[in-house]
C-alpha cells in the first residue's frame, strides 16, 4: 500500500493514545521500522527514538539477541495461561527478577501494563490489611502531580488535573501530599521543600495511620507529571515514615525501573526498599507488554491459608506471564549483565550532563533536570520570573514538531520536553540528539520573539 493511502486510512480507523486527533490529522506520522536507535517512516524519513518509544526502549530496535528470544520462544509456543499454573519463561524471570531487586521483595506478580501493575499494587495492599483483620486500613496517601497510568484505580492515585480532572466523581479519594517541586510549585505556591513535605506527611499519618494501606508514589522522579526530581533524602524520610507509622510503601518505578536512572532501580539512589514495586516499561527491552508487581514475603504469606479462608488474591488478566514477553524479558536481562548497560549508563549521564548544560544558557531554557538518561527540559516565557508560556501556545508541542522536522521523536509534557534516549545510545549519537534539540528550542522560542501564531481553526 502506498503511504499516502496508509496515511488517508490512519485518519479515517484510528483513535491514537492521549492524542487530540485534530492534531495527528494535521501532522499524521507513520512507523515503518527501527534500526539501533533510530525509527523510519513510510516515506523513508529517519529519526532518532528521542523518547524511546515512550521511555521503553533501552537496547534500540531490532537487537538481534532480543529478536531471537522471540524467534526461538515461537517455536515451542506463544502463550498459555497463568492461572492457576505457570510455563517455562515465567518461571525462569521471576527468579532472574528477585535476584536483581531491592533485597525484601521476594515474590512476582505479573501483568501486561504498568497501570496494571499499579492497580494490583493497590488491590493488593488493600486486602493485605483486610486478610489480617484490620479493615480500617483502605485510604491511600499519594503525592500531589503523580502519574501512575490511566485506569481508574490509576488515576484515583494520580494527581495531574489535566489528565484527571474529568474524572473526578468516579475516582476513589485519596489523601495528597504536596511533592517538593524545587522549581515551581505546581499550584503557583511557595516552593515546597523536602522538609515540608515530610512533615505534613508525618502530621497526616499520626492522625491517620489507623485509616491508611499505603503510601504509593513514584520513585526518585516524577515522570509525566514533568520530570520533576525529588531533592536528596525525600525518599528514604518517606521509609522512614511509613515503617514507624505502619503503613505500605509501594513504589511506582514503571519509568524509573531498568537502569534508566543510573541504577538497576531508581530506589537504590536512597537505599530504600519499599513494600510493594511496580515496575513495566523497559523490563522487556521495549518490545513486549510485560509488567510485574513485586512485594514482601509478608504480604505474600497474608494470602496463603487454606482456600476456604477466602485470602485469595483474586485477580489476573488473559495475557498474564506471556511467554513471548517473558522470554525477551530473559535475553533482556542477558543483555544488561553482558554490555554492562547500568553502569554505561551512569558514565554516560556525566557526558549528557555536559551536553546539556549547554542548553541552561538559551533565554527561554528555565529548568534542566536529569537523572541518568531521564531528561526534562522547562521553557519559560521570561527565565528571571520563571513566568511560563501561555498555555495556548502550546510551546513545548510546537518544539516537538520542530525536532520531528529536524528528524527526532520526542512528546513534551506541557512546556517540559521530554528525552529520554535508549539506555544503548553512545556518545556520538548523544551529542547529535542533544544538538537537534538546542536547535528546535532556539528556532520555536526565538524566532524573533513575536506573538506565536496559534493556528486555530487551520486544516
Ligand atoms: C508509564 C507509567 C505508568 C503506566 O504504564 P503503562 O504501561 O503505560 O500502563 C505507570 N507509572 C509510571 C510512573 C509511568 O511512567
Amino acid at each position: 500500500m502506498n503511504s499516502v493511502d496508509l496515511i488517508e486510512k490512519s485518519k479515517r480507523y484510528l483513535w491514537l493514545p492521549f492524542t487530540q486527533m485534530k492534531d495527528y490529522d494535521e501532522n499524521p506520522l507513520i512507523i515503518e521500522s527501527g534500526e539501533g536507535i533510530k525509527l523510519k517512516d513510510i516515506n523513508g524519513k529517519e529519526y532518532y527514538d528521542g523518547f524511546s518509544s515512550l521511555w521503553l526502549n533501552v537496547h534500540g530496535h531490532r537487537k538481534k539477541e532480543l529478536d531471537n528470544a522471540i524467534k526461538e520462544q515461537l517455536g515451542k509456543i506463544a502463550h498459555s495461561t497463568l492461572l492457576g499454573m505457570t510455563n517455562v519463561p515465567a518461571t525462569e524471570l521471576a527468579e532472574k527478577l528477585i535476584k536483581i531487586t531491592p533485597e525484601g521483595l521476594t515474590r512476582v506478580f505479573y501483568s501486561d501494563s504498568g497501570a496494571e501493575a499499579v492497580e494490583i499494587a493497590i488491590k493488593m495492599s488493600f486486602q493485605y490489611w483486610q486478610n489480617l483483620g484490620r479493615a480500617n486500613k483502605r485510604k491511600f496517601v499519594t503525592m500531589t502531580n503523580g502519574y501512575h497510568g490511566d485506569t481508574i484505580g490509576a488515576i484515583s492515585v494520580g494527581s495531574i488535573d489535566l489528565f484527571h480532572q474529568v474524572y473526578g466523581s468516579l475516582m476513589f479519594e485519596t489523601y495528597k501530599v504536596p511533592f517538593p517541586y524545587v522549581y515551581r510549585h505546581p499550584s503557583g505556591d511557595p516552593v515546597q521543600t523536602r522538609d515540608e513535605s515530610l512533615a505534613q506527611l508525618e502530621s497526616l499519618l499520626k492522625d491517620h495511620h489507623e485509616e491508611i494501606a499505603a503510601v504509593i508514589m513514584e520513585s526518585m522522579m516524577q515522570g509525566a507529571g514533568g520530570m520533576i526530581l525529588m531533592p536528596d533524602g525525600f525518599l528514604s524520610g518517606i521509609r522512614e515514615l511509613c515503617t514507624k507509622y505502619n503503613v505500605l510503601l509501594i513504589l511506582d518505578e514503571v519509568a524509573t525501573g531498568f537502569g534508566r536512572t543510573g541504577k538497576m532501580f531508581a530506589c537504590e539512589h536512597e537505599g530504600v526498599t519499599p513494600d510493594l514495586m511496580t515496575v513495566g516499561k523497559g523490563i522487556t527491552g521495549g518490545y513486549l507488554p510485560i509488567a510485574v508487581t513485586f512485594t514482601t514475603e509478608e504480604i505474600y504469606q497474608a494470602f496463603y491459608d487454606h482456600y476456604e479462608n477466602m485470602k485469595t488474591f483474586f485477580h489476573g488478566h488473559s495475557y498474564t506471564g506471556n511467554q513471548l514477553g517473558c522470554a525477551v524479558a530473559l535475553a533482556n536481562l542477558d543483555l544488561f549483565q553482558k554490555e554492562d548497560i547500568v553502569n554505561q549508563v551512569k558514565r554516560k549521564s556525566v557526558y549528557l550532563e555536559q551536553l546539556l548544560s549547554e542548553l541552561k544558557s538559551l533565554s527561554h531554557v528555565g529548568d534542566i533536570r536529569q537523572l541518568g538518561f531521564m531528561v526534562g527540559i522547562e521553557l519559560v516565557k521570561d527565565k528571571t520570573t520563571k513566568e511560563p508560556f501561555p498555555f495556548e501556545a502550546r510551546t513545548g508541542y510546537h518544539v516537538t514538531l520542530k525536532l520531528r522536522e529536524l528528524g527526532m521523536l520526542t512528546r513534551p509534557l506541557g512546556d517540559v520536553i521530554v528525552f529520554m534516549p535508549p539506555l544503548a545510545s553512545t556518545e556520538q549519537e548523544l551529542k547529535e540528539m542533544v544538538h537537534l534539540l538546542k536547535k528546535a528550542i532556539v528556532l520555536v522560542t526565538e524566532k524573533e520573539e513575536e506573538p506565536v501564531e496559534y493556528e486555530v481553526g487551520r486544516r
